[in-house]
Formats: structure tokens, sequence, C-alpha cells
């Protein structure tokens, strides 16, 4: 049977499809018509996978954003110089490229200079590094370090009086038996087929008691941790020393210094809602560090064998006040269709980045895939009907502020949750029809092996169709598993199509030998070209023929 839309192979797809779903739809009763799935004509495809993979300069793109401008932490000079640069470079190809900001968000943060050693009772150097935000030590700080050994508030009394102008150890010494130091490897076909048979569990995995009781747990701990950053900070301590919470082998997982109030409670009203990235933290952030797991347990180690360590620490950091706006960077391919021009399909990765290593696979990856997918577009001249939207968020890593603020200031308001409305309906803006589609890149710098569904059952046929031609390329499998954590959860918490890729974990992530993920070790070294050209050419593609397709992509159930 010859199709009526482009490619005869939709028609057989869809028949099938029909088939298998329902049977009735096919042999009996004339229920909903079937829907014809776009795939683009082979030429044009053809055309955007030559240029992406024979023309590529994607790792010009991420060697640019890591080797040379460096660590991109939110509002710091590095983000404003990469996100300038992205906006110049992706207007030179002809898009129509903007910074688009929002806020007030809060001030940067940059590091001048820093030194840190064990001068007692041997000198050695460790790995460590200032956390974001971190305030500045008063020139190079020696003292004896101390570590709060408390599992109860009773344990407090033997520190009152003790920790003055002290380096402290707040956080545990973890053990490092079950840490795997293993190189990272690729999804294997097993793990690829399970997840492509992912079924969403009917009944959730824990009972609402299981869940209310580890809530309990979770909130008596960081109750606890709290009332230990009080003592430590209402005695004066001149250093704060936190362990890497996750890594090993010379990889420091590095995130932001935390607000350690003391305990008046008018300052902690005050501090209500107060960030470490906000000028009312800085008087009760104490000048604080991450150190490798490995020095930081030699530490604990000593001191419980009655051994008094000294450490000499020197933090000389700036922070910058001068625009506390933040900017997503965000460049557009005009749609041409008289009839679906000013509808959007976007694509996006987070431009921003932890500080400890220049932020490479978290996500320079991404976001230079991001860059490339919009620079073969161009390359191709070919004419999209919807229009093409790129964007570059800031803010990710501190909570995806970057993509929500976006998301409601363009498509959706989601009102909080409160006791009467605890899943409150998002409150649609005027573009909310407008958007399609928005594909999301941050699963590290592994190539794209398929896409999480994100529960989205209507979606799969299509992306299982615009994954054919590149099965030869690795990329082959759908899942119904949602994926989070990321930026396309902008778009999916208020009822719009937002997807992830899945990707090759490599040295990314936590069950795959951390080597890169939030930590020192985040460089350009951990990401191969081959796997950034693919990346780059299919989201081209998908992005593509999300710009061609009759319809917009479909929407999910609504869940009740
Ligand atoms: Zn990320």
């Amino acid at each position: 049977m010859k199709n009526i839309g482009k490619t005869s192979q939709q028609l057989v797809t869809l028949v099938v499809l029909g088939a298998l779903l329902a049977p009735s739809l096919v042999f009996g009763q004339a229920a909903a018509p079937a829907r014809s799935i776009y795939t683009a004509p082979k030429a044009e495809l053809d055309k955007i996978t030559d240029e992406g993979m024979n023309r590529s300069q994607v790792m010009a793109h991420i060697g640019y954003l890591t080797d040379v401008i460096g660590p991109r932490l939110t509002n710091s000079p590095n983000f404003r110089r990469a996100s300038e640069w992205a906006r110049d470079t992706m207007a030179k190809w002809g898009t129509k490229a903007s910074l688009e900001a929002f806020g007030p968000w809060g001030r940067g943060w940059s590091l001048k200079s820093f030194s840190i050693a064990v001068t007692e009772p041997t000198y050695k150097s460790v790995l460590a590094f200032p956390s974001a935000w971190t305030t500045s030590t008063k020139g190079p700080v020696t003292a004896e370090v101390v570590f709060i050994d408390v599992k109860d508030e009773k344990d407090f009394e033997q520190y009152k009086g003790k920790l003055k102008g002290k380096i402290v150890m707040i956080s545990a010494p973890r053990e490092l038996k079950n840490d795997p130091l293993g190189l990272g490897a690729p999804f294997s076909e097993e793990d690829l087929a399970r997840l492509a048979n992912y079924v969403k569990p009917s009944t959730p995995a824990r009972t609402q008691e299981q869940t209310d009781a580890s809530r309990l747990e979770f909130a008596r701990k960081i109750a606890f941790l709290f009332k230990t950053q009080q003592l430590v900070a209402s005695e004066g301590a001149a250093v704060l020393l936190e362990n890497s919470q996750r890594g090993s082998g010379g990889a420091v997982m590095v995130h932001n210094a935390t607000i350690t109030a003391p305990p008046d409670p008018t300052i902690v009203k005050t501090l209500a809602g107060v960030t470490p990235w906000m000028k009312e933290a800085e008087p009760f952030v104490i000048p604080t560090v991450t150190m490798a797991n490995e020095d930081y347990n030699r530490l604990v180690r000593l001191i419980r064998q009655g051994v008094t360590p000294k450490m000499t620490v020197d933090i000389q950091a700036q922070f910058h006040d001068e625009d506390l706006m933040a900017y997503n960077t965000i460049a557009e391919i005009p749609g041409t269709d008289p009839q679906s021009k000013d509808e959007i399909v976007m694509l996006g990765a987070h431009l921003d980045s932890w500080h400890a290593g220049s932020g490479a696979t978290d996500n320079a990856a991404g976001s230079g895939v991001v860059m490339e997918a919009m620079r073969i577009l161009m390359a191709t001249g070919l004419q999209p009907r919807r229009t093409i939207r790129a964007a570059l968020w800031s803010g990710e890593e501190q909570g995806l502020h970057g993509s929500k603020a976006y998301v409601e200031k363009h498509f959706a308001q989601l009102p909080k949750p409160t006791k009467e409305v605890p899943k409150p309906q998002p409150v649609k803006g005027a573009d909310y029809e407008k958007l399609s589609v928005y594909f999301n890149l941050d699963n590290g710098a592994g190539r794209i092996r398929g896409i999480y569904l994100m529960d989205n059952a209507a979606a799969k046929p299509i992306f299982d169709e615009w994954l054919k031609p590149f099965h030869s390329l690795g990329a082959k499998t759908t899942t119904m598993m949602s994926r989070g954590a990321s930026d396309h959860i902008s778009f999916d918490n208020v009822g719009l199509p937002g997807f992830g890729f899945m990707q090759d974990p490599l040295n990314y992530m936590l069950d795959f030998g951390l080597r890169t993920h939030h930590t020192n070790q985040d460089s350009l070294d951990y990401i191969q070209a081959d796997d950034m050209k693919q990346a780059a050419t299919i989201m081209a593609a998908f992005i593509y023929q999300a710009a061609m397709m009759d319809e917009k992509m479909p929407r999910k159930e609504a869940k009740q």
C-alpha cells in the first residue's frame, strides 16, 4: 500500500504498529485513524550525516569551552565569557543568537589562588579544592586539625571552646573498599536490552510508610548536620574541611560551600531561602575545602590514634557582584512554513559547570554538541518548517535554574504544591501550545545509544523510526524509563514533551567507575571525538525532523 505521506516505509510501520497495538483498530471497528510517522527524505538525512561525520567542528567547540575558557560556574567571569563566545559563534553561522536574562540570580565567584598542605606530624601535600562560593582565609592559616566525631548532640560538649581558629573536619570518613576504580564502559547489549524492555512497575517500589520513614531519617540527618555546622560556626573555626562524597584514585567531587548559621533563631530566620551565591550568605560561610577521600581518611585515622595533625590552608577567592542577573544563550533558525513557522522545536544543554575540573563531560560535551547540531543544519541549508531554537542553560548545577526560568517565562508557570493542592496544574502561557518538543543532552560524553521516553508511549514509534538510520552508529534503543536530573525536566514538569538522550556511561557516572561527574578530573581527555560527532549528527537529525513533521510531538497522557 503506497503511503500518502512522504515515505512508504512509514505506512508499513504504521499498519504493523496498529496491528500490534490494537488489532481491533485494524481488523474491526474503525476507531482513531492511524497517525503517520514523518521521516525526512534519505537525501536530507544523508546531507546532515555527511556534514556531521565528515566536516565536524564539534571538538573545536568543546576544546575552546574546556581548555581555553575552563570551568564555568554560573555567573562567574568564565561563564559570562563562554556564553558570549557561544552566542557570537552561533551568530557567525547565521543563526539569530542572543543572551536572555533571568533573575536577579546571584553573584559570581572565582578563585585567585589556593594552597594547602599537612605540615605535622610530617609534611605532606594533599589533593583538595576550595568549595564554590567559599569565603577566603585571611592569608595562610596554619592550625591544628580537629575531627568532629559526633553521633549525638550530647557529644558536642567535648568540642566547646576547642575549635576557635582551628581547621575542622565535619564530614564522616568514607571506606573505599566498595568504590570501583574500574575504567568506564559503554552500555553492553544486555544493558540496552534491559532498558528497551523496561516496564514501569505498576506498584511503587516502596510503600508510603517506607517512603515517609526514609524521608524522616533523611530530615533527621540533615538537622543533625545543621546542628553540627552551628557548633563549628559558633565556636569560631577558621577553615572547614569536607570529605569528597564520591570518587577515589584522584577524583574529588566538589560542590558549593554551605551556610553555617550560629544557633541564633533570628539569624536562622533571616537566612531562610538564602543561598551561598547571595551576598547575605557571606558572613555565614566559613572558608571551606573539599578533600580527596584518601587524604581525608588518613587525617581521621591519625586523630583517632591520638595524633594531632597541623595544616596550612590559604584560599584567595573573589565574588563578582557587577551583574546579579543570569543568562541563557539562545540561538534560532527561523521556520519557513506559513502555517507552522511560529511553532518551536528546541534542543539544549547546560553551559554552566562545577569548578574543580574544566566541566568537560558535564557539560561542555552537551553544549558543544548542541552548537554543532545548529552548525550542521545551517551548513546543509535545509529549511525547517517550524522554528528551531537552541538553548545553552545556566544555573543547571544549582537546580535547573536557567531552564526553569525560561519555561516559566515562555511556556507555563508551575504553582508551588500546597497541602490543599499537592499536585498543582501548570498555568499555561501564550506560547505553551507553540512548543512541540525539547531535546536535552546531559549524560556525560558517551555516544548516543537511544532516548528515554519519559513515560510517553506515543513518542516511541516516532523515535524508533528516527533512530533507524543510526543503528549502525550504535543508537537504537528507546526505553519507557524516565531519567531526570537535567533540563528536560523543566519542560516535562509542565506537561511539555522534554526528552534526554541516553548516552554510554563511560567514565561519567557513579556506578561506572566515577571519574568525571562534578570532579577535578572532568577534562577533555575523557571525551572521544567520534562519540561527539555521532551525537551532534543524531541531534541535528532529530530536531530537523521534529521541525518538519506535520503534527507536533504527541504529549504524554496526563496522569491523575
Ligand atoms: Zn550536567
